[in-house]
């Protein structure tokens, strides 16, 4: 047990602890976990005749010749002899111990695949070590480490080796469990990964379905089960305001609405509303595709916190959109004569002080805003309930910075995301999350077709804009992401305005982009919205949440550069009213693989959950939510898809493992995650 509590770093960090450190190493419990991504079989020695081409072999030889020659460029090759015939080594970058063991009349191992080339067969940067008389070949295969720079494998391996035999190997999982599950043993998986007998199966090991690694990821997704557990445990510990239902602002609210709640958020409306009672906060996400009606639930939340005299506040990511949510709220809550108060970081200091003095006098008890709202001078010291828009566009500490605005009492939080998380990675990343979810999308929409055009058809497409616009309807045009450049992704916008501002001269053209003061946005957007602007120029800024359900057609130029989900967000400003509606993804031949995959997926189909799936299969979880949103360690070993079966089990054993053997529950949390459980909480 000893082994595996972090040392911390007393003296400066010597070269090789700090590479170790890069490579997530603390301590010996981190080199057992840290297993190789492949192997090499070097337990057998090929003769160099019967080496066949583009299979890693190893061969023993003598060196027969070795020179330096500087044709076609400067490099060691030498001739390797055994007694089957002759081949090459080449290095185009080597040391003088490399040569000092090529010397003419040495005894080598070289493992390496032999092709064809220059000088006849030959094997290229081979791996090279000297024989000595009478020394055996290895009896396990070789583990090859993932790596970094200056570390090279024979010294982990050799970390790893020592690791092996004076850390602590003590299987954490019940006997009866274990057996239950008929998984192998902790010890003996980790010996046969990191040194696998030479008649191992290296497919299976390398697929790592062997029964040894599906132990290393039971054992990796029962202890994110644990974490999961005990933050949800942990959370439940703190006090908060228990908001019940008082039926008297949001009974108002609904009967004002000029549509009935669609079943899906009736459901979510009752959960919530059950969660606000509880003395304990809430922690719970909404999640429903673009267009479900997430803000009409979350407007019924901050009501239930007003009904209890509590603060609410809604955080959205973009200034639009927190502008729109505001308007949205002033003009359902009018009747009620409930105060709204808005803040967002470009206001005018008077229009702001105005709005601060309101909501600390309590004369709005709700309030909207961008992440202006964390700012220490807003005072939400009653803040109630805490609803964060769009999630994932908030890092983790944006996020919890709102609960840190009242003292004492935890506010309850409500998280809304239009991208869908897929089912294994709720189960697993967002465990210590309650979900709510809109499957249903408010009545009378019509479904939105998708076309993908050759940008070489740009000027059919021009006049769909123009056909569109004079039957009454608007359009959106969404210039290209430009990664490398801001500047030059506005100058595209600019000159996408121009152009279409000429070629489209009966209609008027608005844009709008990052760089406009939010004033001007706040003045395009309006007037879109009540089409005196028919088509509407824009960056990525109109990605989340924007509202205009007369707009009905959709432009993206360069769809191919963008990402699955931001695509799917797009995509989702059309088809928000009772017209039929279009996207229309502009592509740029010819188009790489990945690229060809998102715009298949995006074609194919509409439902986020299904996008959401299969942006995870291209993008993986870290690009998924990234570590840094999810505040839970990303996954080493399992694989979300591949291993779904076990997450299932691993649950259920969490929670076992949780009641009746806690030692072993701390026990498997400091093996795997050691002093950064710690960290992770925060
Ligand atoms: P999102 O989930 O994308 O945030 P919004 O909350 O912006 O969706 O809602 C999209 C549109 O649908 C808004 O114009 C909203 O007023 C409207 N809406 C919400 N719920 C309903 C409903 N039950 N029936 C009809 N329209 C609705
Ligand atoms: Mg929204």
């Amino acid at each position: 047990m000893k082994a595996e509590t972090p040392k911390k770093p007393a003296k400066p960090v010597s070269a090789l602890t700090g590479r170790l450190h890069k490579l997530g190493i603390y301590n010996d419990a981190d080199l057992l976990l840290h297993l190789p991504m492949r192997y090499e079989d070097e337990t057998q020695v090929t003769p160099v005749a019967a080496a066949r081409p583009g299979e890693p072999v190893q061969i023993e030889a003598e060196v027969e010749h070795a020179e330096i020659t500087f044709k076609p460029r400067r490099q060691l090759v030498a001739r390797l002899r055994d007694d089957s015939g002759a081949l090459y080594v080449r290095f185009l970058s080597f040391y003088p111990a490399m040569q000092k063991l090529l010397e003419p009349g040495r005894r080598v191992r070289a493992f390496g695949e032999v092709r064809s080339g220059f000088w006849g067969e030959e094997m290229i940067h081979p791996r090279l070590q000297a024989v000595q008389e009478g020394e055996v070949l290895p009896d396990a295969l070789t583990p090859i480490y993932p790596t970094t720079a200056g570390l090279a494998q024979a010294a982990l391996r050799k970390l790893v080796q020592r690791a092996l035999s004076r850390a602590s190997l003590a299987d954490h999982l019940p006997e009866a469990l274990r057996r239950a599950l008929r998984l192998p043993g902790w010890e003996r998986s980790l010996r046969y990964l990191h040194q696998p007998p030479p008649d191992a199966r290296l497919a299976v090991l390398e697929d790592r379905s062997h029964p040894a690694w599906r132990r290393i990821k039971f054992d990796e997704l029962l202890t994110q089960q644990i974490q999961l557990r005990r933050a949800y445990v942990e959370r439940r510990a703190h006090p908060a305001a228990s908001l019940p239902p008082r039926g008297l602002l949001t009974a108002r609210l609904i009967a004002a609405l000029p549509f009935a709640l669609t079943g899906a958020q009736r459901r979510a409306v009752d959960e919530i509303a059950r969660d606000l009672t509880q003395p304990w906060p809430m922690q719970r996400l909404l999640q429903g595709d673009v267009g479900s009606g997430k803000t009409i639930v979350a407007a019924l939340a901050m009501l239930q916190a007003a009904e209890n005299g509590m603060q609410a506040a809604l955080m959205a990511p973009t200034e639009i959109l927190a502008e729109q949510h505001y308007r949205k709220l002033a003009d359902w809550l009018a009747p009620l004569d409930i105060g709204v108060a808005w803040l967002s970081g470009s206001q005018k200091k008077r229009e702001r002080a105005a709005m601060l003095a309101r909501v600390a006098s309590g004369e709005a008890l709700l309030v909207v805003g961008t992440h202006a709202l964390i700012e220490d001078t807003v005072g939400l010291e009653r803040l109630g309930l805490a609803v964060v828009d769009e999630q994932h566009r908030f890092g983790v500490r944006q996020r919890l910075a709102l609960r840190e605005k009242t003292s004492g009492r935890l506010p309850h939080m409500l998280m809304m995301s239009a991208t869908p998380i897929p089912r294994t990675l709720a189960m697993s990343y967002m465990a210590d999350l309650d979900v709510s979810v809109l499957d249903e999308l408010p009545p009378g929409r019509t479904p939105i077709v998708t076309r993908l055009v050759a940008d070489a058809r740009r000027d059919e497409v021009i006049e769909r804009v123009r056909d569109a616009c004079r039957e009454g309807r608007q359009a959106y045009w969404v210039c290209p992401l430009i990664e490398e450049s801001e500047t030059l992704q506005l100058q595209t916008a600019v000159e996408t305005f121009e152009t279409l501002s000429a070629e489209l001269a009966e209609l008027t053209v608005g844009l709008v982009h990052g760089r406009l003061k939010p004033d001007g946005k706040a003045a395009v957007m309006e007037a879109f919205l009540r089409n005196e602007i028919q088509v509407l120029v824009a960056t990525t800024v109109i990605e989340v949440g924007v509202d205009v359900p007369n707009a009905s057609l959709m432009v993206i130029e360069h769809a191919e550069r963008f990402g699955l989900a931001q695509l799917h967000q797009l995509r989702g400003r059309v088809g928000r009213g009772a017209a039929a509606s279009t996207c229309v993804l502009l592509y740029a031949p010819p188009l790489s693989p990945n690229g060809r995959a998102r715009l298949k997926a995006i074609f194919e189909t509409t439902d986020g959950f299904e996008i959401a799936r299969r942006d995870l299969q291209l993008r993986g979880p870290g690009e998924f939510i990234g570590a840094r949103q999810s505040g839970v360690p990303l996954l080493r070993y399992a694989d979300l898809e591949a291993d779904v079966d076990l997450i299932e089990v691993a649950r259920q054993a969490a929670e076992e493992l949780q009641a009746r053997h806690p030692e072993a529950a701390d026990a498997l949390l400091a093996r795997w995650y050691g002093g950064r459980a710690e960290l992770l909480r925060a």
